[in-house]
C-alpha cells in the first residue's frame, strides 16, 4: 500500500508539471513546423536532406506532446456529467486518419442509452487517444480495433478497447504504465503512464486482457457518479 501511494504520488507531480510544460511548448511548434514548411521551397538541394532530418525531430517532439496532455490546460481541468460515447466518437475522428493510412478500422459497438457520467471530457479524450495510438501502432499490417462500451452494473460502465496486434507477455503487463516504459524503438513510453493516472483521478481503473500473437484488450472501468474522499484536498497540498 505505502508503495503504491508513493508511485501515485511521484506521478502528480510529474503529470502536473508536464502538462503544463507540454501546453507551453505546443504553441512555439506549430509556428516552427509551419515557417520550417515555408522555407523548403526557397532552399537549395543540397540541404534537403536537412529538412527530412528536421521535420521528422519536430514529428517527434509533437508525438510526444500529443501523448503527454495537451488538450487540457491543466488549469482548466472541469470535471462534469458528459457523454462518454461523444467523447469517444469525437476521439476516433481525430484519430481516423491515422488509423487509415496504416490500414485499420475502428469498429464501435456503443450500448445504448447509457448514463452521463461524471468526468473531465478533455482528460479522457487524452487516455482514449493513447490507447487507440497504442493499438494501431501493434498492427502494422493493419487489421480492426473493436471499442465497446457498455454499462457494468449500477454504478459503472466500461470501455474496452481490442486490437489484433502482437499481445503482451504475461510478466510485462505489470509494466504497464511505469514511466518510460516502452518496447517501440521511438517509443515515449509516457502514453499509459498519463492514461493510468487519468483514471486513477477518476476513480477508476485499467485492467488489460492479451495474449501473444493474438491481441490485446484494455478495459476501463469508470464509476458513473464521484465519491469525494475525505482528505483528498489535503492529499494534494501536500505532495505539492
Ligand atoms: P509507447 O507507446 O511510447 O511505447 P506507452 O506508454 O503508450 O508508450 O506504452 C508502453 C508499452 O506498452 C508499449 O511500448 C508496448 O510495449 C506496450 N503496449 C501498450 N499498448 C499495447 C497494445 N495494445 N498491444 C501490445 N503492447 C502494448
Ligand atoms: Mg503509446
Amino acid at each position: 500500500l505505502e508503495w503504491q501511494l508513493r508511485k501515485s504520488d511521484t506521478l502528480n507531480v510529474v503529470g502536473e508539471l508536464a502538462a503544463g510544460i507540454a501546453h507551453e511548448i505546443r504553441n512555439p511548434m506549430t509556428a516552427l513546423k509551419g515557417f520550417i514548411q515555408l522555407l523548403q521551397g526557397s532552399i537549395s538541394e543540397d540541404y534537403s536532406m536537412y529538412f527530412d532530418v528536421i521535420m521528422s525531430e519536430l514529428k517527434r517532439i509533437e508525438s510526444i506532446i500529443t501523448e503527454f496532455l495537451v488538450l487540457a490546460k491543466p488549469q482548466a481541468i472541469q470535471y462534469q456529467q458528459n457523454d462518454v460515447c461523444k467523447i469517444m466518437k469525437d476521439t476516433i475522428d481525430l484519430i481516423s486518419a491515422q488509423a487509415m493510412m496504416h490500414n485499420v478500422q475502428i469498429i464501435p459497438d456503443f450500448a445504448e442509452d447509457l448514463p452521463y457520467i461524471y468526468c473531465e471530457p478533455n482528460q479522457l479524450k487524452q487516455v482514449f487517444i493513447n490507447i487507440l495510438k497504442n493499438a494501431i501502432e501493434v498492427m502494422p499490417k493493419g487489421g480492426e480495433i473493436q471499442v465497446r462500451i457498455q454499462r457494468v452494473d449500477r454504478q459503472s460502465i466500461r470501455v474496452s478497447v481490442k486490437d489484433q496486434g502482437c499481445g503482451i507477455p504475461q510478466d510485462k503487463i505489470k509494466k504497464l504504465g511505469e514511466p518510460f516504459y516502452t518496447t517501440k524503438e521511438r517509443g515515449t513510453g509516457l502514453g499509459l503512464m498519463v492514461s493510468y493516472k487519468i483514471i486513477e483521478e477518476h476513480q477508476g481503473k485499467i485492467d488489460v486482457e492479451s495474449e501473444v500473437g493474438i491481441g490485446t484488450t484494455f478495459h476501463i472501468t469508470l464509476p458513473i457518479e464521484r465519491t469525494e474522499k475525505e482528505g483528498d484536498h489535503e492529499a494534494r497540498i501536500q505532495c505539492l
